[in-house]
């Protein structure tokens, strides 16, 4: 099951509805070995594509080793599907490198719905896992969205 802080998926909702038609892509760092998503991250969709994702070489480069200076791991790996249902396609399955990480899928074609979907991928098996949006986590501690990280994320 995945447990997710409902600013974190407001914030997930809002980039794929700015990137609609190009599919969004982003990461929720935590501590690691926590499980508990808390800083949102926005990458750029390197290849600007209705149809899938590639993280900029370089901003990925920055993220994941910002995260490995903070002790954190990607806890939730996020993209959108722009026009098929929120389910990971096969270039997702294969791609999938993260075994602690929770897929999430946002669809931004209401066509397919309008809620959020999780994964677990590990070694090509999908599984599907419940979503628990919750408006405070029991630890209490906040998610991290800085100001303007959807900008700051278009800029780069
Ligand atoms: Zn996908």
């Amino acid at each position: 099951m995945l447990t997710i802080h409902f600013k974190l998926v407001e914030a997930m909702i809002a980039q794929a509805k700015q990137d609609h038609p190009i599919e969004t892509c982003g990461v929720i760092a935590g501590v690691e070995g926590s499980n508990l998503p808390l800083r949102f991250i926005p990458m750029i969709n390197a290849a600007a594509s209705e149809t899938f994702f590639e993280f900029a070489p370089k901003q990925h480069l920055q993220v994941w080793r910002k995260m490995d200076e903070n002790d954190e791991e990607p806890v939730v790996l996020y993209h959108s599907h722009t026009d098929s249902q929120a389910y990971p396609s096969r270039s997702d399955i294969e791609l999938a490198t993260e075994p602690q990480a929770h897929y999430v899928i946002i669809p931004t074609n209401p066509k397919y719905g309008d809620e959020i979907r999780s994964f677990r991928i590990v070694n090509g098996t999908v599984t599907e896992e419940r979503v628990q949006v919750v408006n405070e986590y029991k630890s209490l501690e906040q998610p991290i969205i800085e100001n303007g990280a959807l900008a700051a994320a278009e800029a780069v």
